[in-house]
């Protein structure tokens, strides 16, 4: 039987092997804790007929422990160098393709439509590239992809903001677009010292499950994002002076009217809204700059 790849003897022995430099542009933080691994495939729920989308296997570590909990892994690696040394680890696993490819740059439904088709429980389980995190995330779920959910490890200062609710200072437009799509938690805090090397941050797993439905129904979501955007755009300004600023000082008093009739004091600030409130208020100020649609 061979030893897990997330062991530091292993992973050394890898590296050697292939003479593999690690490439700090592209968020080259190895895992070598098996027990991390362990609850971070645990914490995915996965069974013998899901799949699993992973986003840099690196050298396989975690690739490894999916391929041994579910169907069907599917990963996506940028780094060309590691493909002929995942070839070479992950041989005793026929259930995973590896595709080179940039995950942002990936058609991403239409992978899932072709290598999946088969597959009724999909997750997506990554120890991401912490250059990318959040761009990451936002296309998976802004692309409204069939997941029930991810779980991931980054930053813990990410993790914090994607799980903050109103009046904190980590809740801002991060939080509301992924607690628009998902119920965020956080599985554990992780150390820096089950990485190789070890990265400059602490780390978090977090679980995002997809929600059925978004979390408020809007008239417009892209409005939605906008309105959301423009009162973090400085976060010591008003609702209000964030808003007229955003859209124009001649709609200063159209924003104002609309503040008062959805009961929200134009003096408070962005970050104590929450998103149902910004959901009223997307709506009331969409209708008021559109009246005849
Ligand atoms: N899964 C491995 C582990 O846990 O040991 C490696 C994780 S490492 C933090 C991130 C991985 O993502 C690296 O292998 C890196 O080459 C890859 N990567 C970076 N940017 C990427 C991108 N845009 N698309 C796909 N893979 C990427």
């Amino acid at each position: 039987m061979q030893k897990d790849i997330a062991t530091p003897i292993r992973t050394k022995e890898i590296l050697n092997k292939y003479g593999f430099l690690f490439k700090k542009s592209l968020g080259q933080n190895f895992l070598i804790d098996p027990n991390i691994l362990r609850n971070i495939t645990d914490a995915a729920g996965l069974t013998k007929t899901s799949g699993a989308i992973e986003i840099g296997p690196g050298i396989g570590a975690l690739t490894e422990h999916l391929a041994k909990s579910c169907q069907k892994v599917l990963a996506f690696e940028i780094d060309g160098r590691l493909l002929p040394i995942l070839e070479d680890t992950l041989s005793p696993y026929p259930n995973v393709e590896i595709l080179h490819q940039d995950v942002l740059k990936a058609d991403l439904k239409a992978l899932i439509t072709e290598k999946l088709h088969d597959i009724q429980d999909i997750m997506v389980v990554a120890n991401l590239p912490y250059y990318v995190t959040t761009p990451i995330i936002m296309k998976l779920l802004e692309e409204r992809l069939p997941l029930r959910g991810m779980v991931v490890m980054l930053q813990k200062e990410v993790a914090d903001r994607i799980a903050a609710g109103p009046g904190t200072k980590e809740y801002g437009s991060l939080s509301i677009a992924i607690q628009y799509y998902t119920i965020p938690e956080t599985v554990m805090i992780v150390p820096k010292t089950v990485f190789m090397p070890q990265p400059n941050v602490d780390s978090a797993v977090i679980r995002l499950r997809t929600r059925e439905r978004p979390v408020v129904q809007v008239l417009n979501e892209v409005f939605f994002f906008d309105i959301i955007r423009k009162s973090f755009a400085q976060r010591r300004k008003t609702l209000l002076n964030n808003l007229s600023n955003g859209f124009g000082k001649e709609k200063k008093e159209l924003i104002l009217e609309v503040l008062h009739k959805t009961n929200i004091d134009p003096k408070r600030r962005g970050e104590t809204l929450s998103i149902e409130e910004f959901g009223k208020l997307s709506d009331c100020l969409w209708v008021s700059f559109n009246p005849k649609s």
